[in-house]
């Protein structure tokens, strides 16, 4: 067993765990370090947007007496985690990054929140995201942006930007994101952490507020590869509660995970993804990974998925369209903000509904909802979202093609390394862009992981590479991850993470 760190919250979750099982520490005490830990920095970072100090607290004693009293505890049992705003907890805010939701307490937990308590995770409060989970940057949060710790003036990706910021800077071991379009991935790209968006169905839907039902899929994140299996194990799984969710045993993501080997495996490099538009170091970080994974015995490929071209015009169809009727719940009546228009005497429903949901939504919820609605419109339905479905069915063509041929796919995570604060705000079209490489996986319900790749020379900030398998592979994400992830630190001498600059020394850190 390898020894803790002094400072707990350097720890992995999986050298957490083994202590806590031996007892040589409590989660209590690792509980409080990171609650320690939130209260120095994430005036800085801001991470969270709720830390619920006294529930964590209770839930680590809890979890210690558990284990005092001799109960057989799960593998994650007292390490502490940070639950994504998205994911409704019982007593606990759920604003998902809108007005709309503010004071919200929801009356009940997601399966996936449920999950975590009975596996004895400490629920240290709910990160930052952009609203609704509309975004890659966090900066459509309405409580504002979360910053990357690697450079407090750059964003931590989005939507997932709390979740990932809280890893990189140390503020819990552990985190859950959501990933429509990339919210999970392309958030641990720009931060140098590890993210999976699991196949479609693998991971419970009840109690996430939904953003496009037929996409969105909960994940694990964690700053290891092991990490984020151990997380995945206790997430997954049947849930009776969400009619899509895959009535089969989570995989072997964990025994993956340990065993990290790649002999023989056939990977393929998506030509369609890499070329123009991404950033040359993200490049050569990618094309330096790939080299390693021949070097550790697999055989790679060039792989053509021609629609994958379409990826990105068909999301921004399908997404806001199931988002536009997903949304309409929000109504002034049965959650959250109620505003009355100014100057009308006896408003109508119709008249509070209206004047509440101009308040309380953003510019981009406001954007998508008005595509979705006209996307979705009689005289338009054949033209754009039956289109764009086609669309999505020649991209699980490609995929099954591809999947023919080669055991998981690679590309760069995101095109670029993280931005600055503002640069795109102004572009939604630059914006959507960062996903031009996570996207296919959701629309055709694959599985992906984003671990980091080096970092870009151009500007000494991390890059991603994704990894892709055939739904229900999931484990495969996790033999490639941990081997690449060996090479990777043997390569740069230790955890790509170990180089960001130390938060809460203001000196070393860029914008503090
Ligand atoms: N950035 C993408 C979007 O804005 C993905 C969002 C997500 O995965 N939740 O739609």
């Amino acid at each position: 067993m390898t020894d803790l760190p002094t400072d707990l919250t350097r720890a992995t979750a999986s050298a957490l765990a083994d202590a806590l099982a031996a007892g040589t520490v409590s989660s209590v005490e690792v509980t409080q370090a990171h609650l320690d830990r939130i209260a120095a920095v994430d005036g800085q970072v801001h991470s969270y947007l709720h830390v619920d100090t006294e529930g964590a607290i209770a839930q680590a004693r809890e979890v210690d007496e558990r284990r005092r009293a001799g109960e057989s505890l799960g593998a994650l049992a007292g390490v502490p985690i940070a639950v994504k705003d998205v994911m409704t907890t019982k007593g606990v805010p759920t604003t998902c990054g809108s007005k709309m939701l503010e004071g919200w307490i929801p009356p009940y937990d997601a399966t996936v929140v449920t999950k975590l308590r009975e596996a004895g995770l400490p629920i240290l409060g709910k990160t930052n995201m952009d609203e609704f989970a509309m975004g890659s940057s966090t900066e459509h949060s309405a409580y504002g942006p979360s910053r990357n710790p690697w450079d407090l003036e750059r964003i931590p990706g989005g939507s997932g930007g709390g979740s990932s910021s809280v890893l990189a800077s140390f503020q819990a071991p552990l985190a859950t994101g959501t990933d429509t379009g990339g919210s999970i991935r392309q958030p641990a790209a720009v931060t140098a952490t590890v993210g999976t968006k699991p196949t479609y169905g693998g991971v419970s839907r009840y109690g996430l507020v939904a953003l496009a039902s037929s996409l969105d899929q909960a994940g694990p994140c964690g700053r290891t590869v092991l990490d984020t299996a151990l997380l995945h194990a206790v997430m997954g799984g049947h849930d009776p509660m969400d009619s899509t969710s895959i009535d089969a045993p989570v995989p072997p993501v964990v025994e993956a995970a340990r065993a990290a080997d790649v002999k023989g495996m056939r990977i393929g490099v998506v030509k369609e993804l890499g070329g123009e538009g991404y950033q040359p170091g993200v490049r050569a970080r990618f094309d330096e990974s790939v080299a390693l994974l021949q070097e550790l015995g697999a055989e790679v490929v060039e792989v053509s998925c021609p629609n994958f071209e379409y990826a990105l015009a068909a999301y921004y169809l399908i997404l806001p369209s199931e988002a536009s009727s997903n949304l309409a719940k929000f109504d002034a009546m049965r959650y959250g903000l109620r505003v009355l228009p100014e100057g009308v005497d006896d408003p109508s429903a119709e008249q509070v509904m209206a004047a509440t949901r101009d308040a309380g939504f953003g510019p981009e919820v406001k954007r998508r909802i008005i595509l979705g609605t006209y996307a979705l419109s009689s005289g338009y339905y054949d033209a754009y979202y039956g289109s764009a479905q086609k669309v999505r069915a020649l991209i699980a063509q490609d995929f099954d093609n591809a999947y023919g041929r080669v055991d998981v796919l690679v590309s760069p995570t995101a095109p670029t390394t993280a931005f600055k604060l503002g640069d795109k705000l102004e572009d939604p079209m630059a914006m959507y862009l960062n996903d031009i490489a996570t996207i296919p996986a959701n629309l055709a319900g694959v599985p992906g992981m984003s671990i980091p790749s080096g970092l870009a020379d151009e500007d000494g900030l991390p890059a991603g590479i994704q990894i892709l398998a055939p739904a229900t592979k999931d484990e495969r994400l996790y033999s490639v991850g941990a081997a690449l992830e060996a090479a990777l630190v043997d390569r740069w001498g230790g955890p790509i993470l170990d180089r960001a600059p130390a938060l809460g020394d203001a000196a070393a850190v860029k914008g503090a």
